[in-house]
């Protein structure tokens, strides 16, 4: 069975997929995913198996599209940790990603000239940058502001311009970072 875990809204389609024919519940990848959203337990899908099975948390299927990015899945030189440790080659991930960050002109990460481009295109799109923080804080903020009225984007934090880059440097925390920019509906 092909169990997508993410969501669709006007900015792309964030799905990590999972294709549980293939996953035998060997228990590798939640070991090696960065922002811990995986687990292997039982089949939500499908009760009659007997067999464990990977899936992404149910707390965590809301925010794929940010803790996933680091990995950049399907525009990285490399595969995400959790596709390179799959011998059986269970995951597949939506090209959301891939079209955000791998288009000309888009974010890409590390490159000082691409992220000051994201930055000053957002601005001319009307969005106004707030702040960077990490999780659970960073989710809670948003809520606050959609209840505010404003429209909220999560951006990947562009280290560049902000002053104390400690934690967003320290690969043990970065992912959990981002920047909100808000924007006037309408
Ligand atoms: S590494 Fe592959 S086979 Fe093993 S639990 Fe994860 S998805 Fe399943
Ligand atoms: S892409 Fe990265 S964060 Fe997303 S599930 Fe795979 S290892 Fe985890």
């Amino acid at each position: 069975m092909i169990a997508n875990y993410g969501f669709k809204d006007g900015s792309g389609d964030w799905y990590v997929t999972i294709d549980t024919d293939k996953c035998n519940g060997c228990g590798k990848c939640p070991e090696v995913c960065p922002a811990n959203i995986l687990e292997v337990g039982p089949d939500e899908m499908d009760i009659f198996r007997e067999e464990p099975v990977a899936f992404v948390k149910h707390e965590e299927r809301k925010k794929v599209r940010y803790s996933c990015a680091p990995c950049k899945p399907g525009y990285g030189e490399e595969p995400p940790p959790c596709s390179k440790v799959c011998d059986l080659k269970a995951f597949s991930f939506s090209e959301g990603w891939k079209k955000l960050y791998q288009g000309p002109g888009r974010l890409v990460w590390g490159v000082r000239k691409n992220l000051v481009t994201r930055e000053e295109e957002l601005k001319k799109e009307g969005w106004e940058k707030r702040f960077t923080m990490d999780e659970p804080r960073l989710s809670e903020m948003a809520e606050q502001y959609k209840e505010l009225g404003f429209e909220v984007l999560l951006e990947p934090v562009n280290t560049s311009s902000e002053e104390c880059t400690t934690c967003l440097k320290d690969p043990a925390f970065s992912h959990r970072y981002k920047t909100i920019y808000t924007r006037q509906r309408g």
